[in-house]
């Protein structure tokens, strides 16, 4: 079976400013890094169809969304905007910003039918992955939610349980929140620590609620950490999860801002962490879920270095390419390095002497163990209310 790779040039369209750290033209280079590379198929290219109204409104209120009608045609006074989160320093108001963000959901919904419908084993949106937005809220860069909106639309039209995978440096607070008390819903977030970092939720007694209690997790890691921390965290506790709570299908959200050089956060991690983050998810759809494995993007704002190699990496991951290393296609790097504003990245792997040392790297290394000790012990405790 063929996966499929959502995008359209129409994902420009979500454009706060020129000057504005969330920058989609991230995606454009990743499909073309993939494309001059020779990894993607023409056939295997798919184009995000517009969500409508109603999808949108699994999840947001109606007065939200025709706000955000409003807002985008310049009708919505600034008074009002503030009450629904836009037209901040953060998420500002541009113009159509309603049809921009639903094709962005329309792509992950567009990514969801085909592997729901049998038609494709995984699908990449990385137009989508707008992890913050609530209800009747924006935040944090996000207007819609689509991976809320494609769990909801998940558990309605497909009746299945899905396990949300968010490794954005960021807490995915709002699909949290969304599913906090929902036990058919296990969001697991690993992230930068929220005591210095938006949005500042996501600590590890964070569980959910009511019948939702013991299905939301969280791995809160120290600022600084490094590659191989980050990951003893991920694969322990992915594996876990995933034993326990028995998926039918997984949505993964890849913010790749937990690099070194990402200029909004604090962890240090390398390309490396890319490699793996996709490949453990990959095993848990075929050992849990028949394959059925939807992923999208998310935050990410090293545009030039990063981004592009470890989105690349997740549809690399997806088709069983392993193997690439060393310099990146050649007419990549010269289509680019003169728009870059930074020298634009050379090879798949990133440089031995990026960073310095970490002096308290030990003392880091031992947070982290303990808060994955924390989360394994929970995972635990819920297997045996289960079992007994
Ligand atoms: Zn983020």
């Amino acid at each position: 079976m063929e996966n499929v790779f959502i995008y359209s040039d129409e994902f420009q369209d979500y454009h706060f400013s020129p000057d504005h750290p969330f920058n989609q033209l991230r995606v454009k280079l990743a499909f073309d890094l993939l494309n001059k590379g020779g990894f993607i198929r023409e056939s295997q290219i798919r184009p995000p169809r517009t969500a409508t109204d109603e999808e949108i409104a699994l999840i947001h209120d109606q007065e939200y969304i025709n706000a955000i009608k409003q807002a985008g045609e310049g009708k919505l006074d600034k008074q009002s905007a503030l009450q629904y989160g836009i037209g901040t320093e953060d998420t500002p108001i541009f113009a159509n910003m309603h049809e921009a963000s639903a094709l962005l959901v329309g792509g992950t919904l567009t990514a969801v039918d085909y592997v729901l419908e049998g038609k494709a084993e995984h699908a990449l949106n990385l137009g989508g992955g707008l992890h913050h937005s609530f209800k009747g809220k924006a935040s944090g860069f996000c207007i819609y939610n689509d991976s809320s909106i494609a769990i909801k639309y998940m558990q309605q039209k497909y009746g299945l349980r899905v396990m949300y995978i968010d490794t954005d440096a960021h807490h995915g607070d709002g699909v949290q929140w969304s599913f906090y008390d929902d036990p058919t819903v296990c969001t697991v977030s690993i992230h930068e620590t929220g005591r210095y970092l938006f949005p500042g939720t996501g600590a590890v007694n964070e569980r959910g609620q009511g019948a939702g209690y013991g299905y939301s997790f969280n791995v809160p890691l120290d600022a600084f950490t490094e590659d191989e921390s980050f990951l003893y965290a991920y694969r322990n506790v992915m594996h876990e999860i995933a034993a326990y709570f028995k998926p039918d299908v997984i949505l993964t959200q890849n913010g790749a801002d937990a690099h070194y050089y990402d200029p909004l956060t604090h962890l240090y991690s390398t390309i490396k962490i890319y490699k793996e983050i996709p490949k453990i998810a990959h095993e848990i759809a075929h050992q849990y879920c028949n394959g059925r494995w939807i992923a999208v993007g998310g935050g990410g704002y090293d545009i030039w270095r990063v981004v592009p190699r470890a989105w690349s990496l997740i549809w690399l991951e997806m088709n069983n390419i392993r193997d690439v290393s060393g310099m990146l296609p050649l007419d990549w790097i010269e289509e680019w390095k003169d728009k870059a504003v930074v020298p634009i990245a050379m090879k798949w792997e990133d440089p031995d002497d990026m960073y310095k040392p970490i002096p308290r790297k030990k003392e880091i290394e031992e947070k982290n163990y303990l808060t994955v000790a924390k989360s394994l012990h929970i995972i635990r405790n819920n297997m045996k209310n289960i079992i007994y």
